[in-house]
């Protein structure tokens, strides 16, 4: 059971949650959910993120093991950090710790403030991380943050300018994974009526867009090709379905242009994304607006300033970025019971500019949207690239097919070596991907051509780089 003192900072957390509530029920507006919080002022947001950072630091302290110890290790007291000047005296946490903690406190860890007392009290779903590079790490939610996650992604679909004559299918496994689910509840508020896809195959997918008529498709973008393709193949032409949007989260898409386009012009549709992770912002924190590819610059994407604090760090010194630099994603979850984080690295590349927006929108917007984690940098004899590079490379040759391979390994030499697998009607294209490669990585890449169709179609989640080189 926990103790006087949990309690309290937890009731005070949640009055301040619940101060700054505003149109959680209904959108207060045909172009905002939330006019007042979508348009607050600069002065307003960091108003708002002051008050919520002053409440969290107690909160953390006296509800989570994690934290208590991180605090007492540093030898700051929670009343040290109140206010955005005094993020930096906490070194970002890396999910690695999260990791060493659920190996020490099997099976939860102590990085939620979600407790068994809790979970009997109000428990609603837990979910996990992929556990794909390392221990899985659970998150058990409470029946107070189905709400506000709820309403945060209500927000950000609404800004992609869905609403109740919409219907939405949603192609995802609904397994412990956030985004589906986050999106589900979402569409209940907004009263938009949604087919869940789980438990089916492609064909009979591709069967329930031709039938039933769905107007927005919810996939990661790997899927949304993929079952592009099936519909082809079964003389179908999604351009011609009755798909309008195509709304993309867990993967990039927005920012890598060719991907972006390839969808597109496949779906004959419009493309829109969330961006997230399952740590600190399992409700949206990144979204598209009306706005979001206007003009001729790169996409962007705002992320929700009033439920979270988005910094830009330093990749090698995790030192805070001035606006407007190439920075990794911090962010400090300013709305959860469950799971709310001071400064957790979710790692991935971009930068924000805090001009204000031609939707009216005033949260930081990410330039370029999101190119990709830092963990999945490929080193290559010492020249670094991300895979969104590459898929940039191969996908800028015309005629290439949707499925690629990227292979590293060690020759005979012990020289390591790159070699892209890809499929194509003319084997001349190899050297044109070679180029496309050479120019944008600034590395020399071997190319295998294979005839279209060859290499296994992928479902869900792309895995294109396959490391094979030796110690
Ligand atoms: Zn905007």
């Amino acid at each position: 059971m926990p103790g006087k003192k949990a309690e309290k900072t937890r009731a005070n957390w949640l009055s301040v949650l619940e101060k700054h509530k505003h149109d959680a029920d209904a959108p207060g507006s045909e172009e905002y959910w939330s006019p007042r919080l979508d348009c607050a002022s600069r002065d307003e947001l960091t108003a708002i993120q002051n008050e919520k950072l002053a409440a969290l630091t107690p909160f953390l302290y006296e509800n989570s093991g994690f934290y208590q110890r991180r605090f007492d290790r540093l030898g700051l007291a929670p009343t040290d950090i109140q206010s955005l000047d005094d993020l930096p005296k906490w070194p970002v946490v890396d999910k690695s710790e999260m990791m060493a903690d659920v190996q020490e406190n099997p099976p939860f860890g102590t990085y939620t403030t979600h407790d068994d007392d809790l979970w009997a009290k109000r428990g609603w779903m837990m979910f996990s991380s992929s556990g794909s590079t390392g221990v899985p790490r659970p998150f058990r939610y409470s029946q107070i943050d189905r709400e506000y996650w709820s309403w945060a992604n209500a927000r950000a679909i609404h800004s992609f300018g869905i609403r109740p004559h919409d219907s939405m299918f949603i192609c995802a496994g609904y397994g412990p994974h956030v985004f589906a689910w986050g999106v589900q509840y979402a569409l209940a508020k907004m009263g938009v009526a949604c087919i869940p896809g789980g438990g089916m195959n492609s064909d009979m997918r591709a069967m329930i867009v031709e039938r039933f008529k769905p107007t927005v498709i919810t996939s990661t973008p790997s899927y949304a090709l993929h079952l592009g393709r099936v519909m082809e193949e079964k003389g179908m032409d999604p351009a011609k379905s009755s798909v309008k949007t195509l709304f993309i989260g867990g993967e990039p898409a927005a920012g890598i242009g060719n991907t972006r386009q390839r969808l597109e012009d496949l779906w004959g549709a419009r493309l829109v994304e969330f961006y997230g992770c399952t740590e600190v912002a399992p409700h949206s924190g990144g979204y598209s607006c009306p706005a979001s590819e206007a003009g001729p610059g790169p996409v962007t994407t705002h992320l929700m300033e009033d439920f979270q604090i988005w910094e830009l760090v330093d990749d090698e010194t995790k030192e805070p970025v001035p606006e407007g630099t190439r920075g990794l994603t911090v962010c400090t979850s300013l709305n959860s019971e469950s799971s709310a984080q001071l400064r957790f690295l979710v790692g991935d590349y971009t930068t924000y500019t805090y001009e204000p927006c031609d939707c009216g929108r005033t949260h930081v917007r990410a330039v370029g949207a999101f190119a990709g984690r830092a963990d999945d940098l490929i080193n290559l004899r010492g020249i670094k690239m991300y895979p969104v590079q590459l898929e940039q490379a191969v996908r800028a040759v015309a005629g290439v097919g949707d499925e690629y391979e990227i292979v590293l390994n060690t020759n005979a030499d012990g020289l390591d070596i790159m070699t892209a697998r890809i499929e194509h009607a003319e084997q001349s294209a190899g050297d044109l991907v070679a180029n496309e490669i050479r120019s944008r990585c600034e590395i020399r890449a071997d190319v295998e051509v294979l005839a279209l169709g060859t290499l296994p179609k992928t479902e869900f989640k792309a895995k294109r780089i396959r490391d094979e080189r030796g110690d």
